[in-house]
Parts: structure tokens; C-alpha cells; sequence
């Protein structure tokens, strides 16, 4: 078989991941994993729809495709009136949406992204500590502070997003973005929806990061981004597939008591 045949191309690890799927698909993937992984609860109500296709990356029209599809499968469900909207369904159907399985089988391109983001981001945050400015550390702490106020996960995550973005570009090198940006961009299609506190637990750290650039202190710096990316790891899908929680159980990143206590209860969206 000669490279680029159909066969080969059948083959490539990049049909093996979600690439194969259109942005309708990854949206039903993402939220119907989060319901099957206990991100999302029972009866717990979703954002706004506008929100969720800022937060994945789509359209609002593919975005509220995705949820009426996962209504008529029973993961979902919507209420009227008043206190309607979009809900994880009482009783969700789980392992019903095939698309889901071209999100675990991209599981080791998973880790590999972590480990390219843990190398970037480590040094954008040691050259950011020598070289942020002012400015952009009150830009920095503002964000902090919407991450701690916002109301639903979608908002978290676009926020996140701005942080990570605003750290690289107070290193003052304008490729910074370049090389880090498609890195952090691609392990964010494979974010889950997920629960608020773990999410703003997560924001202290970001609360310490931006500490450490106030004191100009790069080691401080590069120690808590190390922690912050590293523990994606366990944190992500990749880490918790293989550990079916059950429903009532909150089941991203809650040490075992056999796993070290350096395992910080942090959350996934980082
Ligand atoms: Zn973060």
C-alpha cells in the first residue's frame, strides 16, 4: 500500500480522533460525556445557548441542533414556563451517543497536548513574570475576578481562555501566541462541560499565578502552571473514563485515598 492510498488514509490517527466529527457531533459528544461521566447532574439545568456555543466553539444554530438532538434521545430534556429551559434529564439515557467513542479513542493525542501545553506554558510563565506589565496584570486580575463571579461553566471556560491567551502575551514575544495558541485551542475541543465549584477552585490558582507575576517571582510562577496543566491529566476525560462515578458521587479530581494528597481538587476547564 502506497502512502496517501485510501487505505492508508483510512488508517491515519487523525480519523481515529474527533476530527471525523462536524461541530453538531462534538457538541452532542462533549455534553452527552459530561451526563455519562457525572459532570452534569440529573435535573441540572444548562446554560443559555448562546453561552455553550461561545464556550465550544460553534454556532448558536449548531449548538441548539446539538441539545434538541440530545432531548430526543432522552439525555436531555426541555421544561416550559418560567423555570424552563434545557435540563440534564432526571433519568438520562447513557451510553446511547455513539459519537462520544471518537472522543476516547483520541485519548493518547489527549495526553500529548497536555505535555506540549505543560512545556509552553511553563516557559511563557517564567518570561511572563520578567516581563508583564501593569496593565496587563489588572487585566489579568479582572479576569480572575469574572471567573470567580460567572454562573455557569460556559462563561468560565471563555474566560479561561482569555487568561491562558493574556499569560502568553505578557511574555512580550509576539510568537509566543503562535506556537502556544494552537496547542491550548486543540486541547480545548476536548473540554468537558463541567461543575462550577471545581471549575472556581481551579481559579485559585490562576489567583496564585497572577501573584507570583505581581512579585515578579518566575519559579513561583512556573510552579503553580506546572500544577495547573499537569493535573489535566487525571482532571480531563482521558483521566476519568475507566472510573465510572456514581450519580451522586462528584467525580473529577477528588483524590482517592490511595492517590497522593499533592492532587489537588482542581478542575478540568484551566
Ligand atoms: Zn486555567
Amino acid at each position: 500500500m502506497t502512502p496517501g492510498s485510501p487505505l492508508t488514509a483510512l488508517k491515519a490517527p487523525a480519523l481515529a480522533g474527533i476530527r471525523r466529527l462536524n461541530a453538531l457531533d462534538t457538541v452532542r459528544a462533549r455534553i452527552a460525556m459530561a451526563v455519562d461521566l457525572g459532570l452534569l447532574k440529573p435535573g441540572e439545568r444548562l446554560p443559555p445557548t448562546d453561552e455553550i456555543a461561545r464556550a465550544l466553539g460553534v454556532g448558536e444554530i449548531t449548538a441548539r441542533r446539538a441539545l434538541v438532538s440530545l432531548c430526543a434521545e432522552g439525555v436531555l430534556e426541555r421544561r416550559r414556563g418560567r423555570n424552563g429551559g434545557t435540563l440534564v434529564a432526571h433519568r438520562p439515557v447513557t451510553g446511547g451517543v455513539i459519537e462520544i467513542e471518537a472522543y476516547r479513542s483520541a485519548a493518547d493525542e489527549v495526553h500529548r497536548l497536555i505535555d506540549q501545553r505543560l512545556l509552553l506554558e511553563c516557559g511563557i510563565a517564567h518570561l511572563a513574570a520578567s516581563n508583564v506589565s501593569r496593565r496587563q496584570l489588572e487585566e489579568l486580575e479582572e479576569l480572575v475576578a469574572q471567573m470567580d463571579r460567572v454562573s455557569s461553566w460556559a462563561e468560565f471556560h471563555t474566560c479561561d481562555e482569555r487568561f491562558h491567551t493574556a499569560i502568553a502575551a505578557a511574555t512580550g514575544l509576539p510568537s509566543a501566541g503562535d506556537q502556544y495558541g494552537p496547542i491550548l485551542r486543540e486541547l480545548y475541543r476536548y473540554y468537558l462541560p463541567y461543575p462550577l465549584d471545581y471549575l472556581r477552585e481551579s481559579n485559585g490558582e490562576h489567583a496564585e499565578l497572577v501573584a507570583a507575576l505581581t512579585g515578579r517571582d518566575p519559579l513561583k510562577a512556573v510552579d503553580v502552571t506546572r500544577r495547573h496543566v499537569e493535573t489535566l491529566h487525571r482532571t480531563m476525560f482521558v483521566g476519568l473514563i475507566g472510573r465510572q462515578p456514581s450519580a451522586d458521587v462528584p467525580p473529577p479530581a477528588v483524590p482517592s485515598p490511595d492517590e497522593a494528597v499533592s492532587v489537588p481538587a482542581s478542575a478540568e476547564c484551566r
